[in-house]
């Protein structure tokens, strides 16, 4: 039975796309869970003229008034937490026990922030001894959001906020595999009195992103997504000298000192593995442990994760849910016979699981390979799912150079008592978000986003304004003009 329509949302109105019949499965039991249509390119290329009216409208719009929007919205988000907590349960798959207290109150607080930081969105001025100069901080205009699959209404938020907050227009693409939440931003948005045009949704998978990021009366491309496709949308944009946000993959390692409190780094890397299946970018998956507590720290986690209840998402006692799709879950099985094949010891997991789940689920049990080796492919490669290879170290110097010899760079994390070789170490981590005594805390107050094929430029905190805007000199003349004439 299908519970939900796909739809887009243009120019204030929800419409179905003009394109193919497009559906989507819930992943806990594989039913048919929304349908609806693709767009077109002439859907994308109506929402983007719906966005550049509505970029004219919101630009000129004082920015208490866009505050008083933001936080409107995000109020009547919050109001609908749970009926909004059990669509992304089951458009991901996520358990309700995760969807219920973080994505909608992630998505939410980025809203309530940028709406605070609305009003303090300024240029600055420069002296310039007699005469003077100043800058205004104008909006990029049109931009264009792309979204993955893992956090859909916290990335729709992540990514409409500091665009609106700054007077830009958005057109979002949701990801083609969780297409529902976006719809319940922009209704959210336009309760709360964000006039029509000003932000679009539109459906459908990489031929309607294209078309999107193509688009001539696009300003800027914010994409959530792969490494790969990272890639390709940069280069598109960069034919049309476009503005880009690129938040991709990762590869992110964990390093756990001698010293460290065990227990502590067990559930930092339970943390950095196992919540949301795996299926997070910032993840820790490579956990290097110091060879002296390896055994000691194994067997804690180990202990602890054979407790995790897998199961269906709905259900309140369930804390790792199935992956999101068929295709995810026949990569993710590849990789665990691939690193079983190149010789890691399974210590926990290492299968997919059948038996008391709900029929047709993609269920993998939280999976730890240990004795693994730097060259080997799941130490190499982002798998986006529950498994976590642990490697030994001996020295400082080497955890920090085997840490950083990836061609990622989102996150990193250190475990130490010691806190000067936390910071020490933090320092020569190639990563753009780190973390020490803990893992994958990631308050909107603080920066995100990676270096190296992770990405470029940064959501969330003050540091997203200057990917929303751009900057206008103005120099002012306050005497005559000097002419050699
Ligand atoms: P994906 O790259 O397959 O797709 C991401 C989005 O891009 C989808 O909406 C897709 O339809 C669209 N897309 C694909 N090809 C396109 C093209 N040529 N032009 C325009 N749009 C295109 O990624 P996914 O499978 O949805 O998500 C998983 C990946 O996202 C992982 O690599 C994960 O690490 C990454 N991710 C990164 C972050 C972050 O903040 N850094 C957060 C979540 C997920």
């Amino acid at each position: 039975m299908t519970l939900y329509q796909i739809r887009n949302f243009i120019d204030g109105k929800l419409q179905p796309g003009n394109g193919v019949a497009m559906t989507t499965l819930n992943p806990a039991n594989n039913e048919v869970l929304a349908s609806g249509f693709e767009s077109t390119a002439g859907d994308v290329d109506a929402a983007v003229k719906a966005a550049r009216k509505g970029l004219a409208v919101w630009k000129a719009t004082p920015s208490a008034q866009r505050a008083r929007v933001l936080f409107k919205a995000a109020q009547i988000l919050r109001d609908r937490n749970d009926e909004l907590a059990l669509v992304e349960t089951r458009d991901t798959g996520r358990a309700i026990q995760e969807t219920e207290i973080v994505d909608v109150v992630s998505g939410v607080e980025c809203l309530e922030y940028f709406a605070g930081v609305a009003g303090s969105i300024t240029g600055e001025h420069i002296d310039l001894a007699g005469n003077f100069a100043y800058t205004r901080r104008e909006p990029v205009g049109v931009c264009a959001a792309i979204g993955a699959w893992n956090y859909p209404i916290q990335i729709a938020c992540w990514k409409a906020a500091p665009a609106l907050a700054c007077g830009n227009a958005v057109v979002y693409k949701p990801s083609e595999v969780t297409p529902l939440s976006a719809i319940a931003v922009a209704q959210a948005l336009q309760e709360a009195g964000l006039p029509d045009g000003v932000y679009n949704v539109v459906q459908g998978a990489r031929e309607c992103g294209a078309a999107l990021v193509e688009h001539p009366g696009v300003d800027k491309v914010s994409l959530t997504g792969s490494a790969q496709t990272g890639a390709k949308v940069a280069s598109v944009a960069a034919g049309g000298m476009k503005a880009v946000t690129m938040e991709l993959g990762g590869k992110s390692p964990m390093i756990v000192f001698e010293d460290a409190d065990l227990d502590n780094a067990v559930s930092g890397a339970q943390m950095a593995n196992f919540y949301s299946s795996g299926q997070i970018c910032s993840n820790g998956t490579r956990v290097f442990v110091h060879e002296s507590v390896k055994d000691a720290f194994l067997e804690k986690l180990v202990a602890r994760s054979n407790t995790l209840v897998l199961g269906d998402p709905e259900k309140p006692e369930t804390q790792v849910g199935p992956i999101v799709s068929k295709t995810q879950f026949d990569t993710i099985m590849s990789y665990i016979e691939i690193g079983k094949k190149e010789g890691a010891t399974v210590v926990l997991g290492g299968e997919a699981v059948s038996e008391n789940m709900p029929k047709g689920g993609y269920y993998v049990a939280p999976t730890v390979f240990a004795d693994c080796t730097d060259d080997m492919t799941i130490v190499r490669e982002e798998i986006f799912g529950p498994v976590m290879s642990v490697l030994t170290f001996k020295t400082e110097e080497e955890a920090i150079r085997r840490a950083n010899d990836t061609e990622y760079g989102l996150a990193a994390g250190v475990f130490t008592r010691d806190l000067s070789r936390g910071h020490r170490v933090v320092a020569q981590l190639e990563a753009g978000t780190c973390w020490i005594n803990t893992y994958n805390i990631t308050p909107i107050e603080m920066p995100f986003g990676g270096v190296k094929k992770s990405g470029v430029g940064r959501e969330n905190s003050r540091a997203a304004i200057d990917h929303y805007t751009r900057v206008k000199s103005v120099y002012v003349e306050t005497g005559d003009v000097e002419a050699p004439y």
